[in-house]
Formats: structure tokens, C-alpha cells, sequence
């Protein structure tokens, strides 16, 4: 495995790799592993072979009062655990070399799907994502690129993206990794305190909730929610960002439970902002 610093290195790697008709798959990350990141190499190793993982905590998706400072970091621990996996090369270059002085181009999806959910709460959040990713296509150049639906903003945006600017890959979605007792693998959860990780099973509880009643016959999406939201305020640590009901490809809002669904909650447990979600065929 090599770790590169650079893009005009990665760039001679990987064309050599190309040139030898091998297949890409590239796995963007921020780092500070757990088996959700690791679940994605697996696929990818699987389907592709190359494998290219990325660590790089964006500046750009993290907003002025976020924790882009505090973010967690392990390079070491990380590069380990991309060998064992038997990735190819990681590329984890420094912000300077991503974005250097006077930097000022941009990609941005201005559709609703930006202006909902995490796009509400974080704003600028997706442009900062998309640009990134973008740039990272361009460097890596891969033939897929495999994404978690822990969020599944991201892949519903990153999809139009690669869709709208003709960019010559495959997404991947994958399933979304939790521990055993159902909490979603996050980097952030190492930012919750013993009581605090136990508040954040609301999360998971919720859509459990939520899956119980349209289970039961329930179609109408804002008595679901108001269901939901009276569960989380049970947690007194916990205090809801938005609980939303929408429909899986579009991510427009639902009155009627109908079709592909996602069911998307975003909840701060202390200062942490954790968020979840169930894709359901109803
Ligand atoms: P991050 O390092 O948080 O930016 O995540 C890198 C990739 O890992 C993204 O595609 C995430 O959606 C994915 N990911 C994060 N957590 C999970 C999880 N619990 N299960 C599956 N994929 C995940």
C-alpha cells in the first residue's frame, strides 16, 4: 500500500494502473475509521481492482461554528487498518494542497435536495461536498466511487451531480454499518459522554417507531413525525434538529406515506449533531 501526499502523484500512479487496464474503485473519506469506512473498501475491493481511499478532513463542508478543528483524527491508525483491508493507495493530501491560496472555484447543486434536510440545517454544507468530491473524481478518475447511506443526502446529491455534469462513473450506495445495540457508526460518536451514548439509541428508536406504525397501517406522515418527536423529547439530553418523512429519490417531503421513502432524523445528543435514517418500500 502507498499513502501519497500529492496529486500530481496519485495522478502517475494511478495512470500507470490504468494503462495495465485495471479497474478503479475509490472510497472519499475523512478518516478516523470505524467499520462503516471499512465496509465501504470491502465493497470495493470486491467490485474493483484498484482500491483508492481518500482521507481528508474538507474545511469547506464544515460550517464557521463546526467542529472542522475539532474533528477527530488517527492517521496512523487509519493507514493500518486501509492495509489490512488490502487497499491499493490512500491519497491524503493537506488542505494547502487541495485548496491552495487565492482557491475559488466551486460546484454547486442549487436543487431543493441541497435546501432540505442536512442543506437546512448546514448551509453551505453540500457545496462544500460537492466540490470536493468533484475534485476528487478528477484527481482519482475512478471507474466506481462507494458511498454510505448513513448519509444519504450526500449520495441522493452526489448522484445528481455525477448525473448533470456527465462525469463518467459509477455511485455505489452502502448499507449503513451500527453497533450492536443499533446506533449508527459515526466518527462524531467518540464526542459522547457514557450517558450521552446511551441517549443516542433515540435516533435509531425513532425510525424503529416510525417503521412500527407504517407496519401497522399508518399513512399519514405528520402524525408519524409528531409520534417521533414526542419519543426523542423523552431524552433530556437529546434535542431534535429535523425529523423528516420524504420520498427516497427526490427527497421531496411526503404528506402520504407512499412508495420508496426515506425517513431521515437528525438529533444534537449534548453538543454532538448526530443523524440516522430508514429507506423503506411502502
Ligand atoms: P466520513 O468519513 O464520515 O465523511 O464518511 C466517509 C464515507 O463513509 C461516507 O460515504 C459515509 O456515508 C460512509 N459512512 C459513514 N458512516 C457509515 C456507516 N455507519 N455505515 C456505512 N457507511 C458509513
Amino acid at each position: 500500500m502507498k499513502c501519497i501526499r500529492t496529486i500530481e502523484e496519485i495522478r502517475v500512479c494511478l495512470k500507470e494502473q490504468r494503462k495495465d487496464g485495471k479497474t478503479i474503485g475509490f472510497v472519499p473519506t475523512m478518516g478516523y475509521f470505524h467499520e462503516g469506512h471499512l465496509s465501504l473498501m470491502r465493497e470495493a475491493k470486491s467490485r474493483c481492482q484498484i482500491v483508492v481511499v481518500s482521507i481528508f478532513v474538507n474545511p469547506t463542508q464544515f460550517g464557521p461554528n463546526e467542529d472542522f478543528a475539532a474533528y477527530p483524527r488517527d492517521e496512523e491508525r487509519d493507514l493500518s487498518l486501509c492495509e489490512k483491508e488490502g487497499v491499493d493507495f490512500v491519497f491524503a493530501p493537506s488542505v494547502k494542497e487541495m485548496y491552495p491560496e487565492e482557491y475559488s472555484t466551486y460546484v454547486e447543486c442549487e436543487g431543493e435536495i441541497t435546501k432540505v434536510l442536512c442543506g437546512k440545517s448546514r448551509p453551505g454544507h453540500f457545496k462544500g461536498v460537492t466540490s470536493v468530491v468533484a475534485k476528487l473524481f478528477h484527481i482519482v478518475n475512478p471507474d466506481c466511487a462507494f458511498f454510505g447511506q448513513k448519509d444519504a443526502q450526500q449520495v441522493a446529491v452526489i448522484e445528481k451531480m455525477v448525473r448533470e455534469l456527465n462525469m463518467d462513473l459509477q455511485i455505489i450506495p452502502c448499507p449503513i454499518k451500527r453497533e450492536k445495540d443499533g446506533l449508527a457508526m459515526s466518527s462524531r460518536n467518540v464526542y459522547l459522554s457514557e450517558r450521552g451514548r446511551k441517549e443516542a439509541l433515540c435516533l435509531k428508536q425513532s425510525l424503529d417507531l416510525a417503521q412500527r406504525e407504517i407496519e401497522s397501517g399508518m399513512r399519514d406522515s405528520i402524525k408519524i413525525k409528531e409520534k417521533m418527536q414526542q419519543f426523542i423529547t423523552g431524552f433530556s439530553l437529546s434535542q431534535v434538529d429535523y425529523i423528516e418523512i420524504v420520498s427516497a429519490k427526490t427527497l421531496k417531503k411526503l404528506e402520504e406515506v407512499k412508495g420508496e421513502i426515506l425517513i431521515a432524523v437528525a438529533v444534537r445528543v449534548e453538543k454532538t449533531r448526530l443523524i440516522d435514517n430508514m429507506r423503506l418500500s411502502v
